[in-house]
């Protein structure tokens, strides 16, 4: 049985100080979830900071990049390893942020996702399509394209790696993220379950056991109707996970509905024979 996870990407927000308020009431109020991880993935600099405050407490943290290096003279960036040792459980690849700028082409982020797993991450590669690409009808070609990295792009010793550290598959549309306009959940749920059937061509197995969350402007208002359907595994919060409030009630509401989802229906009964 698969449960839910729902992540929070700070992206470029935070301070020492509001972290230390925010972490703290996250703390304090996320509590009573049997059935959903929580995780908040935050700038690099506050990765010690997050460590600090999280250790022993049930809430992961993880980092919002990896670089596609191991080590060298790459100025700037972070590798997997460096961000592993300050006790990430998570990070995320392939953000349609990164890929935006330019930055992060599908070959860089399968790189990126190889070096999270040899580091001993679970990645949360993100997969989604943008506005344009789904007006013409390509929102699945593009995904597939995405996930081919994935899926096929992975050796078998690196496929071993995503199932040991239970890689996380994210699909963010990019018209959904930032925007305040979310995918239906039907949209949703069609793109999960072809992703869900991608990941089957590879390992039937592990395509019953892949977390895929779903990530665009997901907020209290329409978490109930996302995280009902049955290929939806959590959420990938980015604006409402900077309010604890929301996030804590986006993390309620995945509990009741994997418990919802989860609780066997009693088998319909016949009609009672009424005897004249
Ligand atoms: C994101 O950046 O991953 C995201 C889903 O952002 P938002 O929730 O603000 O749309």
């Amino acid at each position: 049985m698969r449960k839910k996870l729902v992540v929070g990407n700070w992206k470029l927000h935070g301070s020492l100080l509001n972290n230390q308020s925010l972490i703290n009431q996250l703390k304090q109020d996320l509590h009573g979830l049997n059935w959903v991880d929580a995780a908040v993935c935050l700038p690099y600099v506050y990765l010690f900071q997050a460590q600090q405050l999280l250790q022993d407490s049930p809430i992961a943290w993880g980092a919002q990049n990896v670089s596609q290096f191991t080590e060298g003279a790459y100025t700037s960036c972070i590798s997997a390893k460096m961000v592993a040792e300050f006790g990430c459980t998570y990070t995320i690849v392939g953000h349609s942020e990164r890929r935006a700028l330019k930055l992060e082409s599908n070959q860089i982020a399968s790189k990126r996702l190889l070096h999270a797993l040899h580091a001993g991450l679970t990645p949360i590669f993100c997969v989604g399509e943008t506005l344009d690409e789904r007006d013409g009808g390509m929102a699945e070609m593009i995904v597939k394209n995405q996930m081919l990295n994935v899926v096929y792009g992975l050796d078998d010793e690196a496929f071993a790696l995503a199932k040991k550290f239970n890689m996380v598959i994210a699909y963010e549309p990019v018209w959904a993220i930032g925007t305040g306009e979310h995918a239906t959940p039907e949209q949703a749920q069609r793109m999960h379950a072809f992703i869900r059937y991608m990941v089957s061509e590879r390992d039937p197995e592990f395509a019953q056991q892949v977390r895929i969350l779903y990530g665009g402007s997901m907020s209290p208002a329409n978490a109930q109707s996302l995280l009902s359907m049955p290929d939806i595994d959590g959420g990938l919060i980015g604006r409402a996970a900077l309010v604890a409030e929301d996030f804590v009630e986006i993390c309620r509401i995945a509990e009741q509905c994997h418990q919802q989802k989860n609780t066997p229906k009693e088998p319909s009964r016949p009609a009672p024979v009424t005897w004249a």
